[in-house]
């Protein structure tokens, strides 16, 4: 399907914003961790989703659309859009980038759930900070379903932890709820797994978890060979399978 004249506008925008400098998940194993498609060293999954496999009810599925390396461009750029003093241009390439995702992509996690998304919602900062976030802003008239807020609780000890205590989904979800979950970066897991453990509490059926960026460090172990062989990003690429979509 060649898409709609604005799919092909954002597409359009993003590979020249941004194309030479975000890179695509790449899903391969052992060669990146089957959950979060960060490089792993010949393991299925990372040290911390292997860390999380002790709670029930994580997220059953988890698309990055980027990856985000510190101390690069791609990595500026998720830190930017959200700065107390935004970067306009920052705030410009997420929001192409995720809108872009959402219109192209977002159903792509029905095909991989086989379920339809019923909800959406995005991970709330921890600890709670007044006003409107920047990436909910960008996503809300982007997601598909009806929101389900979620918010944060008002207590949370050790909050890089998994733990469904974190968050707070004040009504209950219908059953078969299939929730889109959103957030900006992965760095290590516990934001976008305790709001998948807070859903599930609620009801949630199926949780997939599409993400901006996967974060990278690039002076940990080949990380930083990892990202220097892929190339240039390709917005149809699905983020949910590193290739074609469902
Ligand atoms: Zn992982
Ligand atoms: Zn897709």
């Amino acid at each position: 399907m060649a898409g709609s004249v604005v799919e092909r506008q954002l597409r359009a925008a993003l590979i020249a914003s941004a194309g030479g400098y975000l890179r695509n998940p790449v899903w391969r194993s052992q060669v990146t961790c089957r959950i979060c498609a960060t490089p792993v060293d010949g393991y299925p999954c990372c040290y911390e989703c292997n860390q999380h496999r002790v709670h029930r009810g994580l997220a059953d599925a988890v698309a990055p659309v980027t990856y985000a390396v510190r101390g690069s461009q791609s990595g500026y750029i998720m830190r930017g859009y959200k700065a107390p003093r935004r970067l306009e241009a920052h705030y410009s390439v997420v929001a192409t980038l995720m809108i872009f995702a959402l219109l192209k992509h977002a159903r792509c996690s029905e095909a991989v759930a086989n379920a339809e998304v019923t909800h959406w919602t995005s991970v709330p900062s921890l600890p709670a900070k007044p006003g409107e976030h920047p990436f909910h802003h960008i996503v809300k008239d982007h997601a598909p379903g009806v929101e389900a807020p979620l918010r944060a609780a008002d207590r949370a000890t050790d909050k890089r932890a998994v733990n469904a205590d974190h968050f707070v989904m004040e009504k209950a979800l219908p059953s078969g709820s299939h929730v889109l979950l959103l957030d900006d970066t992965w760095a290590k897991g516990g934001h976008a797994q305790s709001a998948a453990l807070a859903l599930r509490r609620a009801g949630a059926q199926k949780v997939s978890v599409l993400v901006a960026a996967r974060w990278i460090n690039p002076g940990y172990k080949d990380n930083g060979a990892f990202i220097k062989t892929l190339p240039d990003y390709e917005p149809d690429i699905c983020p949910w399978t590193g290739s074609d979509c469902p």
